[in-house]
């Protein structure tokens, strides 16, 4: 038993237990046996059903949902760490099936906290009854996602995406691009400027949208470097009329959506750290098996000693998320710290960690069917998900020194 299992609760190894079964009986297999599929340009083919109904069988998809509705109850104290400990072991498996589910948790924390109980029971519902229903969330748009997280606030920083209220509900105008979960989710939570001239902070309304509403267009799925899995998806609103109840939070919308922040630094890093670990046990299992110059590679010392420096990144990195997710758990006063530090250390760490698995596996690191570079490919996703790195430097030095540490936006002087 290790020092991590240790620090689990008995319901936690329980349920990563059956989540690493599902990784290593369904997941690896169907990704080491269809390479292929990862590549195929229609996004509807790529990931086959059952595997998102299986997901459901073992309770993975919906995470987040009240027991009330159907969910599966966490302990509160212990919940960021049970979506750390169960994002990893699927991001163990694939990086892309792991955003596809867990966009789902991050959006029913949000909803839970802000929707109505009509909605709740209507979404949460469909989310149940449906296991290829999935959920979305809509912030980054052309403009630019970095004064979203730097909460510049001043006008000229607000959204392009417009949304007017009318009699009896709100049209929305405008566009949202690099959506996890985009291009087929069924239900949206859409950020609009609602008071043109104020900040960001004042002026940002979400809004609940589902598929199909009129005026609302997928315009594309993105094809992206990494994480295929997960069809990442643009969108597009003409004069889209949404309902009055379908406000989920006017003016505040930004700060009310750090409930959904917070834990979507800690599932963020974990799964990075799910694609360090696999790199990390598939290049133990190779250097352990192949031999060169008569010996296995372990036995060749600068091998051991990239094997430990890959191994110690992987360990610094579960340290650190699972320490960020305590104090998330505990509310304490440095969880927002410690949760853009692990976010921001594991993009970096685990990068290089995948890039020693390509090195230590020579020609076949570079080969598609070896799923070695697949890695290396998901990993380099992670360093713009959820914030940049400059970004996230940004945002850990605004918490720790706020009164000092200032803004780092603001209009172009005129000359
Ligand atoms: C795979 C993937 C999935 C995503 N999923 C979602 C999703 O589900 N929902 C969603 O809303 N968004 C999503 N995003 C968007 C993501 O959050 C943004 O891409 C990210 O925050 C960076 O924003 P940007 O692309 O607009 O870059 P920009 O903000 O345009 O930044 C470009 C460059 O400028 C730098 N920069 C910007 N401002 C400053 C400054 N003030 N000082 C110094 N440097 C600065 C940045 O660090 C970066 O290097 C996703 C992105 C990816 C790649």
């Amino acid at each position: 038993m290790t020092i991590f299992d240790k620090s689990l609760t008995n319901d936690q190894i329980m349920m990563r237990d059956v989540c690493r079964r599902f990784v290593d009986d369904v997941i690896q297999p169907f990704i080491s046996q269809n390479w292929q599929k990862e590549w195929d340009l229609t996004p509807e083919g790529r990931l086959p059903d059952n595997i998102l109904i299986e997901s459901e069988a073992i309770g993975i998809r919906t995470l987040g949902v009240p027991e009330r509705f159907g969910g599966i109850s966490l302990e509160p104290e212990n919940e960021v760490r049970t979506f750390a400990v169960i994002s990893e072991e699927i991001a163990r498996g694939d990086s892309g099936l792991a955003d596809k589910l867990v966009q789902n948790w991050k959006v029913s924390v949000l909803l839970r906290e802000l929707a109505s109980e009509e909605h709740q029971e209507r979404w949460f519902g469909k989310l149940i009854e449906d296991p290829n229903f999935l959920f979305a969330h809509a912030l980054t748009e052309p403009k630019g996602a970095s004064d979203r997280w730097l909460g510049y606030n001043a006008p000229s920083a607000a959204m392009d995406t417009k949304a007017k209220k009318v009699d009896g509900g709100w049209v929305i105008n405008g566009r949202k691009h690099y959506i996890s979960n985009g291009y087929d989710a069924g239900l949206y939570i859409v950020y609009a400027n609602t008071k043109p001239g104020t900040g960001m902070l004042e002026g940002t309304s979400s809004f609940i949208l589902p598929r199909g509403a009129e005026g609302f267009k997928i315009t594309r799925c993105n094809e992206t470097v990494g994480c295929r899995y997960m069809n990442n998806g643009e969108l597009e609103f003409i004069d889209c009329f949404v309902p009055d109840e379908n406000l989920l939070c006017e003016g505040t919308a930004l700060s009310k959506a750090g409930v959904y922040f917070r834990p979507g630094k800690i599932i963020q890093s974990a799964k990075n750290l799910g694609v360090g670990q696999s790199a990390l046990e598939k290049t133990a299992q190779f250097v352990q098996n192949y031999s060169r110059g008569g010996r296995l590679l372990i036995k060749h010392q600068i091998v051991a000693s990239r094997l430990a420096d890959m191994a110690t990144k992987v360990s610094a990195v579960r340290s650190l998320v699972l320490q960020a997710a305590y104090a998330c758990d505990m509310k304490t006063s440095d969880a927002d710290a410690l949760c853009w530090m692990a976010k921001v250390f594991a993009s970096e760490e685990i990068l290089k960690v995948c890039q020693n698995a390509m090195e230590l596996h020579g020609g076949m690191g570079a080969m598609l069917d070896a799923g070695i570079e697949k890695l290396m490919r998901d990993a380099s996703i992670f360093l713009h998900m959820d914030a940049t790195v400059d970004i996230s430097h940004f945002k850990i030095v605004k918490s720790l020194w706020p009164d000092t540490a200032g803004t780092y936006a603001g209009p172009e002087e005129s000359s």
